[in-house]
């Protein structure tokens, strides 16, 4: 089984993954504005804040942090190794792009598979010249739907996978139904859906939806614990409890999209608006309450060690 990075440039195989949280961020910042005006920026308190946030969910149980954070979302390689190194957790970063609808005109008269050497050189050759390399490849399709940009990325990261066999992890509306849209574009280009996770999927309990999503056999993503603003915990835990007792244990990942610092608010505005967001949240709360629904330990064992792993399986 060909091994899996981790930030910093070591890597595991799937079963060293453990209790693995699929969608967290160590920091989201909008690329660009740290470029122009840095003073905005405190990198002192920002890498506190990601230390403490892993090191909470450490020492609640978790082994493995997935961070997707990508062009769109001010990825930095150096600052993911210090967290790393400061909390000694197994982190595995991402390639791709994360946009809702337009590219930077860097890409405007470059092709798709020009797009796609850039992500196998962050799986092959690394990220930002650090030994960090990237181990899944992650794209956003949002309210706006597949718009012309958002389809080159998804075509971009199909092949790449093929070339690599790295899985996909992405961002979808809930609303609009966009995974399904995902799921077709993808399967245009040939991915293998097992090995992909349909991300967001989580922020609905239409269970309809879900099931058509589940029955096309990828991976979903109950992967924002804690953002009550989209739907709340106990809605989300009463779908989970559901999709458990119709069969699909085994296509279901539980995590957050916990941001430890994000700059699209101040911090004290999160606070306020989703008090619960955090990388420890699921451990430490929903876990207990799943298995008040009558959800098993083998059950949770299925989706917070297994499933992450049968993912990373090539
Ligand atoms: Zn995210």
């Amino acid at each position: 089984m060909a091994a899996i990075p981790l930030v910093g440039g070591n890597t595991i195989s799937a079963e060293q993954m453990g209790f693995t949280l699929i969608h967290e961020h160590l920091r989201t910042e909008s690329d660009g504005v740290r470029f122009q005006w840095p003073f905005l920026y405190d990198d002192t308190r920002q890498f506190e804040r990601a230390v403490d946030e892993v090191s909470r969910a450490l020492s609640s149980g978790v082994q493995t942090i997935c961070d997707p954070t990508v062009l769109g979302l001010g990825r930095d390689a150096h600052f993911m190794e210090r967290v790393a190194e400061a909390t000694g957790a197994q982190i595995v970063a991402a390639t791709g792009i994360y946009t809702y609808r337009d590219l930077p005109h860097f890409f405007d008269n470059r092709s798709i598979d020009f797009m796609a050497d850039l992500f196998v050189h962050d799986i092959t050759v690394g990220i930002q010249g650090t030994a960090t390399k990237a181990g899944f490849i992650k794209f956003a399709t949002d309210e706006p739907g597949i718009t012309p940009g958002v389809e080159k990325v998804i075509r971009a990261a199909a092949r790449a996978h093929l070339r690599t066999e790295c899985p996909i992890v992405t961002h979808s509306h809930a609303q609009n139904g966009s995974g399904l849209e995902q799921i077709a574009l993808l399967e245009e280009e040939g991915v293998d859906l097992s090995r992909v996770v349909i991300g967001h999927v989580g922020d609905t309990d239409d269970i309809p939806y879900l099931t058509r999503v589940l029955e096309r056999g990828v991976f979903i993503g109950l992967d924002r614990y804690g953002l009550d603003i989209y739907l709340p915990t106990g809605r989300r835990n009463q779908a989970v409890a559901t999709l458990i007792e119709k069969g699909y244990a085994g296509q279901l990942l539980l995590s957050q999209d916990a941001c430890a610092t994000i700059d699209w608010f101040e911090p004290e505005q999160i606070k306020e608006m989703v008090p619960d967001w955090s990388m420890s949240f699921i451990p430490t709360t929903v876990l207990p309450a799943l298995k008040q629904l009558g959800v098993s330990d083998e059950e949770i064992r299925t989706m917070t060690v297994g499933n992450p792993r049968r993912l990373f399986e090539r």
